[in-house]
């Protein structure tokens, strides 16, 4: 309960809009494990895993997607690409099983950093409901 305590503390103070650590994921000025790019989305491994397979697939310009919650009607196009993208690599990654896709938004939803970012999780049985 403590470690969720922070993880909420955690999420509360990482609100802003100032760049984050995955702009300099995305100019590849720190390394991450990209398992997929195009033109609009990047997908790399998360660096804390929370099941054998956990990747995060992201838009490379954020364009005021800090959260999902900040979407507008002219985000839809990405909003839609993002989750192929997320499917597509779940079956280059061989989770014909079965996954989730999650977005975790704003400090209710724990989110630690304000850069839109689907988590997609597989590679074993998931719970119901998440904590
Ligand atoms: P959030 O809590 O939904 O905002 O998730 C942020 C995710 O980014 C967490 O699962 C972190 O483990 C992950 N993460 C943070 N920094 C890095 C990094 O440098 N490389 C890969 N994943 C990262």
């Amino acid at each position: 309960a403590s470690e969720e305590a922070a993880a909420k503390a955690n999420a509360h103070m990482a609100e802003t809009d100032a760049p984050t650590i995955f702009d300099k994921i995305i100019s590849k000025e720190i390394k991450a494990n990209i398992i997929y790019e195009d033109d609009e989305a990047l997908a790399f491994r998360d660096i804390s895993p929370q099941a054998p397979v956990h990747f995060l697939v992201i838009p490379k310009n954020r364009s005021g997607l800090t959260r999902l919650s900040k979407a507008t009607e002219a985000h839809k196009p990405l909003l839609g690409h993002l989750m192929w993208v997320a499917q597509h690599v779940a079956m280059k990654e061989n989770l014909g099983d079965g996954f989730r896709v999650t977005v975790n938004d704003g400090p209710n939803g724990s989110q630690s950093v304000y850069h839109l970012h689907l988590h997609v999780m597989g590679g074993r049985q998931m719970g119901w409901p998440p904590g």
